[in-house]
């Protein structure tokens, strides 16, 4: 049997499964990760602990999973994003995180000396991206940022680096650097001279079917793959997951309900994003993401299960004890500030509309519901208003058949839930090998044969009027609370 091999480089683990050509998933298998949180802000991870990830779950396959090295034909990834990694022989420093919040400053001289950021990278540069993360290493770090070989900018581009010696990325992880031009998928160069950033230290940009290189002799040893195994570009994990979602045609849109969230489109061209949106390549060449993040979201949705009920299971009863609506109870879910649609970073809960008849159960129904109006919003703002027929629904937030419901009443539409929700982003990667070995003719049909609905959940036109006149509520709350009583300090 051949397989294709696919890993997910995540922050809080790496993932790797093995799927066939008629795609059945085998070997699947979690390493767990380690995140180093600093004083000043620092937050970072090993790139050493992504290789170890690989050649433990490798290792695995083959002692346990009885996989013939020969019958794996590539090797392909996804991985975290807006990461800065230093590609080095001789020692292999930390990599900085997206979440990491050192270079704000940095961020601030880049939106003051461009002019044309939203035009050529379209997306918003904060302390997260990439470009400011190297122009702080320039400052501060200067030795290793000058002895490196290579920056790199997703976990699974330095994995590919340690199996093949190649120094690539793609051109979704590359649209969240802001130094790429987005419609040429090229490096800008003229910025990247300006700020005597080398060029010769960019990776190679590829598509995330074509080939990066081959598993070297060193690699082969430490993991088990054949020497000369064919190993792809894969692509950052938003274009996988996209994949995996089954969003593969223009307008195809899905939630991701994780411990954070987004909302995402499927578009072929792109207008200015918004300031707190982000325009992505896609895996497929001709087709861009429109993505709008959410900061509160399965978080939220834990702290309700322990303030509210004893864990998940309970959570999920309570809230089916409280009407649509929750009796005229509303919540604003800004537990952890927010990014979209209101840009805030202190914004706070509210819950308003508590009477003597308020019960804990619209307590639990007010939090999901104001999730959903949460979702409802990022969605008109992605979709420009468009209300879609149907949508997929991912994440460890899809697993709640109420949440399902609920997101389906408030947004007048049909939900899916796939299977394998868990590896959804590796299988999303997969399907970069089906598509280099020819094992299907494209990423549509990728998705039509192998991602599959494991629910449905058909919304309530009797739900929906209610929740329609409760949005039309729920958007005056933040202005009316928030901006005018600014949080006390
Ligand atoms: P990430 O990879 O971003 O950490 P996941 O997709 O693993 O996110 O989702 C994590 C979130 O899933 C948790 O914050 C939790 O709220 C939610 N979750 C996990 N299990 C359940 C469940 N049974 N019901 C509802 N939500 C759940």
């Amino acid at each position: 049997m051949s397989w294709v091999s696919a890993f997910d480089i995540g922050t809080t683990s790496v993932k790797g499964i093995l799927i066939s050509k008629d795609g059945s998933i085998k070997g699947e298998k979690t390493y767990p990760l380690q995140t180093y949180y600093g004083v000043n802000g620092e937050i970072e991870q090993s790139p050493e602990e992504w290789r170890d990830g690989i050649i433990e779950i490798c290792r695995y396959w083959m002692q346990n999973v009885k996989v013939e090295p020969e019958d794996i034909k590539a090797i392909t990834f996804s991985g975290q994003m807006q990461d800065l990694i230093f590609a080095s022989r001789l020692r292999v420093p930390r990599a900085i995180l997206y979440s990491d919040t050192r270079a704000k400053s940095e961020a601030e001289r880049i939106n003051l000396e461009i002019h044309q950021l939203t035009e050529i990278a379209n997306n918003p540069i904060d302390a997260s991206s990439p470009f400011a993360k190297c122009l702080w290493m320039q400052s501060h770090q200067q030795e290793i940022y000058e002895s490196c070989e290579a920056f790199l900018f997703s976990s699974k581009d330095y994995c590919i680096y340690e199996l093949t010696n190649q120094l690539v990325t793609d051109p979704v992880t590359a649209a969240t650097t802001g130094m790429m031009n987005l419609r040429k998928k090229e490096w800008q160069k003229e910025w990247l001279g300006k700020f005597e950033i080398p060029i010769a230290k960019m990776p190679d940009i590829r598509y995330p079917d074509q080939l990066a290189g081959h598993v070297t002799k060193r690699a082969a040893e430490l993991t088990g793959f054949m020497e000369g195994t064919p190993v792809l570009s894969g692509s950052g994990d938003a274009g996988a997951t996209t994949i995996g979602a089954g969003a593969v045609r223009e307008n195809d849109s899905y939630l991701y309900l994780g411990t954070t969230g987004w909302a995402a489109t499927v578009q072929k061209e792109f207008g200015e994003s918004g300031d707190f949106m982000f325009t992505l390549s896609h895996v497929l060449p001709d087709c861009y993401i429109s993505i709008a993040p959410l900061l509160n979201v399965g978080n939220v949705y834990l702290w309700a299960g322990k303030t509210f009920a004893n864990g998940m299971d309970e959570l999920e009863q309570l809230i089916a004890e409280s009407p649509p609506g929750a009796n005229g109870l509303f919540f604003l879910p800004y537990l952890n500030g927010e990014r979209c649609p209101v840009n805030d970073p202190d914004a706070k809960g509210i819950f308003y509309g508590m009477t003597i008849h308020t019960k804990r159960a619209d307590f639990a129904r007010a939090i999901v519901e104001g999730l959903c109006y949460s979702y409802r919003q990022i969605m008109n703002l992605v979709m420009n208003d468009r209300r879609p027929a149907s949508i997929t629904v991912i994440g460890g937030g899809a697993r709640s058949r109420v949440w399902c419901q609920i997101t389906a009443d408030v947004l007048g539409t049909e939900v899916h839930v796939p299977e394998n929700s868990e590896y959804l982003p590796a299988v999303g990667a997969a399907s970069n090998g089906f598509c280099y070995l020819g094992w299907v003719r494209n990423y549509e049909e990728f998705a039509d044969r192998f991602i599959k609905a494991d629910r449905t959940n058909v919304y309530s036109p009797l739900n929906q009027q209610i929740y329609h006149k409760g949005f039309e509520t729920y958007e005056k709350l933040y202005p009316a609370f928030c901006l005018t009583h600014p949080p006390i300090s």
